[in-house]
């Protein structure tokens, strides 16, 4: 068994044990399992230059052991060294004096039972480490080093050279050998986002290795950039590891925790990166501009999909990160909460961040302190062993990172690019707003011991897909899964080739029939014949069209009963005199409906997802989730939650029994930030399937402290909460 696979092994199996062994803190762990794989709470004081001049170090420990924290984050070295080095080129902070603060802050976290956990920063030195080791940082084309944009006095490392492989290593057993550190952080580094592209000597061998330098941006039809692409993430994974190695040289528990997130938004493998992550931090602290509230809770979707029930911390920013940024006033109290709570109910560990040794704002304290002394005082109904959800969602990462749609070069619409990550949003808020339970599946992981328990698998357009991902999702049909899958679904290679059809156009019943036609506004799908999708969809033949679609044409024979919707193509919008459509009918399929034994198919051969995200039109939601429950079946879904409001809503199978957590997202800011009220929502219904032979003997609801009456039938377990405030977590014993 290898280690990453025994180690899920242990988390789904011996969870009995661990709690009747290691009751109340996380911080005690059976020997087989690290210390962080128990931790609920994680807090991170990040100190500035100056901080050694005043920093209070027992009243700073009072707060943060005040939070009952597992795990406390302080400043160690890397661009600013807290302690006095000895590491030539290890800048010292100029106000340490002759403070060793790192080591002050490091006796009085383990004084109070607190993990340390060094916060370090590898992405930029001085101009005096980049006179002596000129070999350690990024260059531009002309040969340049790369200042920080606003502290231009520092200048950009490179990952490819020796500053990683090197220095950081000498910084990290320095900091091992003189402090009782029990893990390192990187600020910044490696992120899930873009590729970066340097000149420095380093990488002119690696482009030498691979044909030439790649393109600048995300250009995944260059063969050059294909190439990069996986030098990069085998360079990251090759720091990483070796990282790893050199963190536990002195201490066998230790770890090395890099720093990932971005959301559903990510450009690198995050498969890869949790296959080699012993703990995954999503450095995802908040939200800005339109964002939408459950930005947090997608950030635990995606990493549970990459880490399968081993750590996961997301990051909390009590300071006001929003645009523009204010580093030292905190955020309004509710969106903070909310973000935690995301953090919570999507199984992640919250970590509650804040900037400056000095604050002037104390008002962020509190936040933290009731939301975490909460957690405690329920801990092992946070201990989560599995998610209860028969619906998947696959998380379409390669789209997301490279996709162009074939409506253009460069994947532009007039003045305007395709958000690549548009057409899972739309599907998402249609489950929310449909209260669906379900899970993302990554692309890479769409093997049968992981698709096995999930009724219906949703491809939310998954343009690229390699053969063998195509492979797995119609094994995953023939096993008898019910699948949904959009647009240009299988159309082109995982790097984006076109394919001369979809490769999974056997499934769909369906053969590409030319390009992609849009984005065009005011086309529309004709209803030809009932079925059960068009519930709630009466008095209307016409519904609104998708912005894309594309032609297709199914295997002969398909009749009404199959193809229930047809296109009718754009006609002006504009003037009204214009506005009739030029074909009221045509036998283009807008949809295709399948059942093959006991399997159901639909494929959408316009963005019905897409479009709903842009336009907000009910109609697509109601039609996505109508196909939801018709590809299930007679089949009744494991857990549902009835009531008026927007929630998120995640039930976990835990130590102690099973926990529905609630987020209340009906709310005038859901869609802009930030929350600064809550607004309560009325009784909750919600029917929970457990385990048969199982007796529920409480049911409590956490966050209104109260017990809550319930029925049980069978295996059938019905409960109301009579109002969800912010969040809600009904635990059942
Ligand atoms: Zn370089």
């Amino acid at each position: 068994m290898t280690e990453m696979t025994r180690r899920t092994f242990l988390a789904a199996s011996s969870g009995s044990l661990v709690i009747a062994a290691f009751g109340s803190r996380g911080t005690a762990a059976p020997a087989d399992r690290p210390w962080y794989a128990t931790m609920r709470r994680c807090g991170q004081l990040n100190l500035n230059e100056r901080d050694p001049l005043t920093l209070d170090v027992a009243s700073w420990i009072d707060y943060w052991s005040s939070l009952k924290l597992d795990a406390l984050l302080l400043n160690g070295g890397g661009i600013v060294a807290f302690y006095p080095t000895d590491v030539p080129y290890h800048h010292r902070s100029e106000f340490l004096g002759s403070r060793d603060l790192f080591g002050e802050l490091a006796s009085a976290t383990k004084a109070r039972g607190m993990r340390l956990v060094a916060r370090m920063d590898c992405n930029y030195a001085y101009e005096d480490a980049l006179k002596a080791h000129p070999e350690w940082f990024e260059r531009n084309r002309d040969g340049s080093p790369r200042p920080h944009n606003e502290s231009t006095w520092l200048y950009k490392t490179c990952m490819f050279g020796p500053y990683f492989t090197a220095q950081m290593a000498a910084i990290y057993r320095e900091i091992n050998k003189r402090y009782p550190v029990d893990g390192f952080f990187t600020n910044g580094w490696p992120s899930t986002g873009d590729l970066t592209v340097c000149y420095c000597e380093n990488c002119q061998k690696v482009y030498g290795a691979i044909g030439g330098a790649p393109p600048e941006r995300v250009d995944a039809s260059d063969a050059g950039y294909r190439k990069y692409y996986d030098a990069y993430m085998n360079r990251v994974l090759d720091v990483w590891a070796g990282w790893q190695k050199v963190v536990t040289e002195a201490r066998a528990d230790s770890v090395y925790v890099g720093n990932l997130g971005g959301g559903i938004r990510t450009v690198k493998n995050v498969k890869r990166l949790g296959e080699t992550a012993h703990w995954f931090n999503a450095d995802h602290q908040g939200r800005a501009g339109d964002t939408a509230i459950w930005d947090c809770a997608q950030q635990g979707r995606v990493a549970q999909a990459v880490m399968r029930g081993r750590t996961i911390t997301n990051v909390t920013g009590a300071y006001s990160n929003s645009r523009p940024t204010w580093r030292h006033v905190a955020k309004a109290p509710a969106e903070t909460t909310m973000w935690m709570a995301q953090t919570t109910a999507s199984g992640m560990v919250p970590w509650f961040h804040w900037l400056g040794g000095a604050p002037e704002d104390s008002r962020w304290e509190s936040v933290g302190r009731d939301f975490f002394s909460w957690l405690a005082a329920h801990e092992s109904h946070f201990r989560n062993q599995r998610s209860i959800a028969d619906v998947a969602v696959l998380y379409p990462q390669r789209t997301i990172a490279f996709y162009r749609s074939g409506a253009g070069p460069h994947g532009l619409h007039g003045n305007e690019r395709v958000q690549t990550t548009d057409y899972l949003q739309g599907l998402y808020y249609a489950l929310l707003d449909g209260r669906v339970f379900f899970d993302f599946v990554h692309e890479d992981d769409l093997r049968p011991d992981v698709l096995r328990r999930y009724r219906v698998l949703l491809i939310p357009n998954a343009a690229y897909l390699s053969d063998d991902q195509c492979r797995r999702v119609r094994e995953y049909v023939a096993a008898g899964g019910s699948l949904l899958a959009t647009f240009e679904t299988s159309r082109y290679s995982e790097w984006g080739d076109p394919r001369p059809d979809f490769a999974l156009g056997d499934l769909f019943g369906v053969s590409a029939g030319g390009d992609v036609v849009g984005p065009t506004g005011n086309s529309y799908m004709r209803i030809e014949a009932p079925h059960p999708v068009m519930a709630g969809l009466e008095g209307t033949t016409l519904l609104p069209g998708p912005e894309q679609r594309l032609p297709i044409r199914t295997a002969s024979g398909a009749g009404p009963a199959s193809v229930p919707l047809t296109v009718v193509p754009y006609y002006p919008a504009f003037p009204p005199e214009m506005v009739f459509p030029r074909a009221p009918k045509t036998d283009e399929p807008a949809a295709v409906f399948r059942e093959l034994g006991p399997s159901r198919v639909v494929y959408f051969a316009g963005d019905i997802d897409r479009t709903f995200w842009r336009s907000g039109n009910p109609d697509l939601a109601r039609l996505m989730q109508n196909t939801v429950a018709w590809l299930r079946g007679a089949r009744r879904a494991p857990v549902t939650l009835e009531g008026d409001g927007i929630v998120e809503s995640f039930a976990w199978e835990t130590e102690r029994g099973y926990a529905l957590h609630v987020l209340n997202y009906t709310n005038p800011n859901m869609t802009r930030g930030f929350i600064t009220k809550t607004y309560a929502i009325g009784p909750q219904k919600a029917q929970l399937e457990i385990a048969s032979g199982r007796r529920i003997a409480s049911v409590r609801a956490l966050r209104s402290g109260r017990s809550l009456p319930f029925s049980q039938q069978g295996a059938i377990v019905t409960v109301e909460v009579p109002a969800v405030t912010d969040y809600e977590v009904i635990a059942l014993t």
